[in-house]
């Protein structure tokens, strides 16, 4: 019988800690999404850190990582001929797997077409949540059947062949759906069975969309989602403490008590008729990675002088404060640091740590497969909390701008 759920924000931890925990059994995952990679997604695959990515996601709401372009270069190339469409007007999710980019032969899904260069760059440690949940089908049929006898709405969701994500209607035995394109019914008791089969549908069009004529099929919905994602950890590493690495969203929702109840009532429905498939306790962490920016590609000397720049300025400023007694000391780290502050204001566009994923056409896994090598972690961040990168990233922009001001700008 499944007894308790707890999660908690956990930042005061390294991001070697992370990786020396996988080592050690426990299941340590980032749930991104297919779309365009920012520097700390790659860094968190640099070092080993899985990552599995929740591929019912939807074009227009994703906006951190705009799966409807891809960002190379510095520019925004769009990858839909419609892309200025898929917007929200009407409600409608469009879900980024469905939606193809590319002519004939090339043709391919936007998810493929984010994925493919990751799984070339990083390989196994690349999957996605169908893919993995599909590796333990025979216990999730069965999680599926029990939803389908005593809450069916948790599988309430459709995707049509068009890729547009609908809530299904009730309809006597069967459930429809319906968008602007296209519509379909299911049977309920074919409920579970028809939900598993859209999961093997999502693997195929992540990974070998190439040739496949997409049917639909009902989803499950978020709680479902999440709950089956504690599940399959539950079966792949036992009941160790889960470690979910997320990335700006996650870390407000998925602490608030009303979201755990939610889940903590699904993962009790399936103790109660598959005490098997439940531990007693689940005990997620979420750790905010999305701090860890402290890194570059390996190949490029402009990134390298300015996160070297960004940590001079940070070190010298440490030596003036410690020299508060000598005047000569603190006038010499001003002059230092007036020849570094040009560095990053030159060549920061180009590089910019703080970089706003959500609408800034950042360096992403097409410029780092383009480039060739890897990416390399500023010295001593493995061993820095989140917590204390967090407190960095926070201060760094205001206090390079304050600076440049007086030192630069203001200068007699
Ligand atoms: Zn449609």
């Amino acid at each position: 019988m499944f007894e308790h759920l707890s999660i908690t924000p956990c930042e005061d931890i390294t991001p070697r800690q992370l990786v020396d925990l996988m080592k050690a059994g426990h299941c340590v995952q980032r749930s991104s999404h297919a779309g365009n990679w920012s520097t700390y997604k790659l860094l968190m695959s640099q070092i080993g850190l899985p990552d599995c990515i929740w591929d019912v996601t939807c074009v227009h709401r994703d906006v951190n990582n705009q799966p409807q372009y891809r960002l190379r270069g510095g520019e925004k190339l769009p990858l839909v001929p419609s892309a200025t469409t898929l917007h929200d007007e009407d409600k409608t999710k469009y879900l980024t797997p469905y939606h193809w980019t590319g002519e004939n032969g090339e043709r391919q899904t936007l998810s493929h077409f984010h994925i493919a260069p990751l799984k070339k760059m990083y390989g196994g440690i690349i999957t996605t949540q169908s893919q993995v949940l599909l590796r333990h089908k025979e216990k999730l049929a069965r999680v599926f059947e029990i939803v389908q006898t005593y809450r069916p709405e948790l599988l309430g969701r459709y995707v049509l062949p068009c890729g547009c994500m609908v809530k299904m209607e009730d309809c006597h035995s069967f459930l429809t759906a319906k968008c602007n394109h296209n519509e379909a019914r299911v049977d309920r008791k074919d409920l579970a069975a028809t939900a598993l089969g859209t999961l093997t549908e999502l693997e195929t069009l992540v990974f070998a969309p190439h040739g496949y004529t997409p049917k639909g099929g009902p989803l499950y919905t978020f709680e479902l989602v999440v709950a089956s994602f504690y599940l399959w950890a539950y079966w792949q590493f036992g009941d160790r403490a889960i470690y979910m690495l997320s990335g700006p969203d996650m870390l407000g929702y998925a602490t608030k008590p009303a979201f755990i109840q939610s889940i903590q009532k699904v993962l009790e429905l399936i103790g109660k008729h598959a005490p098997d498939l439940v531990p007693k306790r689940v005990e997620a962490k979420i750790v905010p990675v999305t701090l860890f920016r402290f890194g570059y590609p390996q190949q490029c000397e402009v990134s390298r002088a300015v996160m070297a720049a960004h940590e001079a300025v940070r070190e010298i400023q440490g030596v003036k404060r410690k020299s508060l007694h000598c005047l000569d000391i603190q006038k010499s780290c001003d002059v230092a640091i007036s020849g570094i502050l040009p560095i990053i204001r030159e060549h920061g566009k180009k590089w910019d740590l703080f970089h706003d994923p959500s609408k800034d056409a950042f360096f992403s896994q097409h410029d780092l497969e383009a480039m060739g090598g890897g990416m390399q972690i500023c010295d001593g961040y493995l061993d820095t909390t989140f917590n204390t990168m967090k407190r960095l990233l926070a201060t760094m922009p205001d206090n390079e701008r304050k600076l440049f001001r007086k030192l630069i700008e203001r200068k007699p």
